[in-house]
């Protein structure tokens, strides 16, 4: 076992509960991602609320003082806890099924680890493509404010509920012709907590928590796409009794680009030569995508395009590294430039008879029919981006 929990929350080995909450709500104040600003504060964070939800209850604290993992991996390390949509999940339960507590359960602790959420932010091209930080206003619970996650008033400490007395279950037996049925349920009461807050906290009515809209940085990696995650540890919602928050996941769309497309890490964009600059050879200068960033290099912004004499139509030309950079490595992907030659239209009478004299000079005037075979893709890609 990597973590010393009693460490973790700078307590002696012998701690009372009390001293153990007491260490726990004085660093989760400290720690919590809304106030702290350390780099490690989530991650800190996170280990405080891990390091309480073993030691402050007895059955975890002393399978861990026998060298045991009462938290078995279930807590957060990506497996399978993402409780999302709806869910969230109760972590002192699913220590129950793993550890087959389930006989007697005990009072439940009013301190458990908040939901992962979800939310989605839209992006363009060019911010998928050079990565941002982006503002995102996020409705979530806090812990808090006034009674730090306690959930009661003024201090109060909650007390052994009397329907229970403290056990936190009600056990019920029925007469039926198959002898005695005893069925045990959460006490009603307390609600299975096996204490009661007589004075619960005004402002969040003895959940320990308040919703409040919360602002906050998101970095988006260079290169994301649509479909991707940006994993925000501890940045979820706290916890019922200013648990532990879980983890917020930021799921991206991109928008599609007017002019250009994304292929893997190449940006695709088609370009328009009139027919006698395809046929005699000239350079054009493209305005990048890179034009749309804030953070503009001037020198990146555009790209000298060399057109060759006797240019086809649907000629692909790559320009390397102008392409999107990979997500998390470095390189880009090349810039694919497809050059869609244009035919002249609404000809003048002196144009007309030049095109005609053209034509019979190169002997074009009544042409036999040319049949082409099937070229490898270059006219669908056309088709699809006029359609
Ligand atoms: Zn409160
Ligand atoms: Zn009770």
């Amino acid at each position: 076992m990597a973590t010393d929990y009693y460490q973790v929350l700078g307590v002696p080995r012998d701690a009372t509960p009390e001293q153990i909450k007491k260490a726990y709500r004085r660093l989760a104040m400290k720690y919590h991602p809304d106030v702290a600003d350390a780099p490690d504060a989530a991650e800190k964070f996170k280990e405080i609320g891990e390091a309480y939800e073993v030691l402050h209850d007895p059955n975890k604290r002393s399978m861990y003082d026998r060298g045991g993992d009462p938290l078995g991996g279930g807590f957060g390390g990506g497996a399978g806890g993402f409780g999302f949509p709806g869910g969230g999940f109760d972590f002192t339960n699913l220590v129950d099924a793993m550890f087959g507590g389930q006989t007697s359960r005990g009072p439940r602790s009013r301190v458990r680890r908040g939901q992962d959420a979800l939310v989605r932010l839209s992006l363009t091209l060019a911010e998928a493509a050079f990565g941002i930080t982006k503002p995102l206003k996020v409705d979530t619970a806090v812990v808090c404010p006034r009674c730090s996650g306690s959930g009661a008033e003024g201090g109060g400490e909650p007390v052994t509920c009397g329907t229970c007395h403290g056990s936190g279950d009600v056990t019920q037996v029925q007469r039926s012709f198959l002898g005695e049925i005893r069925t045990s349920q959460p006490c009603p009461s307390c609600r299975g907590y096996g204490t009661i807050i007589t004075n619960p906290c005004g402002e969040c009515s003895g959940e320990g928590r308040v919703r409040s809209h919360r602002t906050i940085n998101v970095k988006i990696p260079a290169g994301v796409a649509t479909g991707n995650r940006v994993h925000l540890v501890s940045q979820g919602e706290v916890g019922p009794g200013g648990g532990p928050a879980g983890d917020l996941y930021v799921e991206l769309s991109v928008t599609p680009h007017e002019v250009f497309k994304r292929e893997g890490d190449n940006l695709e964009v088609v370009v328009k030569v009139p027919m006698t600059a395809a046929a005699l050879g000239t350079q054009v200068t493209l305005d990048t995508l890179e034009a749309e960033r804030d953070d503009l290099d001037a020198e990146l912004s555009t790209v000298a395009i060399d057109i060759p004499a006797g240019t086809q139509s649907g000629t692909r030309i790559t320009i390397p590294g102008r392409g999107v950079p990979r997500l998390r490595r470095d390189g880009r992907g090349e810039l694919g430039v497809t050059l869609l030659v244009q035919t002249p239209t609404r000809l003048d009478e002196g144009q007309r008879d030049l095109l005609r004299q053209l034509a019979e000079l190169r002997d074009e005037s009544r042409p036999e029919v040319a049949v082409a075979k099937h070229g490898k893709g270059v006219l669908g890609w056309l088709k699809e981006a006029f359609s």
